[in-house]
This record gives structure tokens, sequence and C-alpha cells, in this order.
């Protein structure tokens, strides 16, 4: 179960990104040991979509 820190990031923070970060294992787990996250990834390169940040 994703933890309240993970559903609730501050203000200024990327929901997916927070949430991959504070639950990773849990938004990673269908991911092999050495896979990238393709969610993660794409923030990574291309920024972080607008509606993702909290307001
Ligand atoms: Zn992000
Ligand atoms: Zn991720």
């Amino acid at each position: 179960m994703a933890s309240q820190t993970a559903l609730n990031p501050p203000r200024g923070e990327c929901r997916q990104c927070w949430r991959h970060a504070y639950d990773s294992r849990e938004a990673h787990a269908h991911l092999g040991p050495r896979e990238d996250c393709p969610a993660c990834v794409d923030h990574m390169v291309h920024g972080h979509p607008d509606q993702m940040i909290v307001r």
C-alpha cells in the first residue's frame, strides 16, 4: 500500500515523480531489476507535465 507521504506531495512537486520516489518499490514493481522506469525517464528527459505539479 502506498504511504501517506507518497500520496501527498508538497506544492511544487511532481505527483508522479514524488510517488515513484517515495513509493519506489510499488511504483516500479512491474519493472525488472535493471529496467529503467519509462515514466520517470520521460519526466527526466522532457520535464514534468504542468498538470502533474501540485499547486
Ligand atoms: Zn515528474
Ligand atoms: Zn518511476
